[in-house]
């Protein structure tokens, strides 16, 4: 599924209601889209995570346009499975990731940096 108002009609065939009481829900899931365009966004709230931040975000439910009360993750449930056919977690994204070595590089080390110096000399605490 390409676009967020298609999950959100998906939704209302699913849950009553209309596609406008649930596309805030999809469009959230795919805003990612404006950091990378193309499926690779999907790692970054297309998981189990991402159903409960979806849950964290607009509430345990929503009430749709029929007085019905729906489950924000089973929204957001329904959107990862028509996306990806099932709901990974996030360590099934990271073992997709080509580790690079300056991703593991070893910064300075918390005995190197003399925090003490700096507000002794101005004074500052
Ligand atoms: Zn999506």
């Amino acid at each position: 599924m390409a676009h967020s108002y298609h999950h959100a009609v998906s939704s209302a065939r699913k849950f009553g209601g209309t596609p406008n009481d649930y596309i805030e829900i999809h469009t959230w899931l795919d805003r990612s889209k404006e950091i990378i365009a193309d499926f690779r966004h999907r790692a970054l709230h297309h998981h189990c995570q991402g159903v409960f931040l979806a849950e964290t975000m607009f509430g345990v439910t929503i009430t749709n346009s029929d007085g019905r009360d729906v489950p924000v993750r089973l929204i957001a449930e329904q959107h990862i499975r028509e996306d990806l056919g099932r709901i990974p977690s996030f360590a099934d994204w990271v073992r997709c990731i080509k580790p690079e070595s300056w991703m593991g590089r070893i910064g300075t080390k918390l005995d190197d940096i003399d925090t003490m110096s700096s507000t002794t000399e101005t004074g500052d605490a």
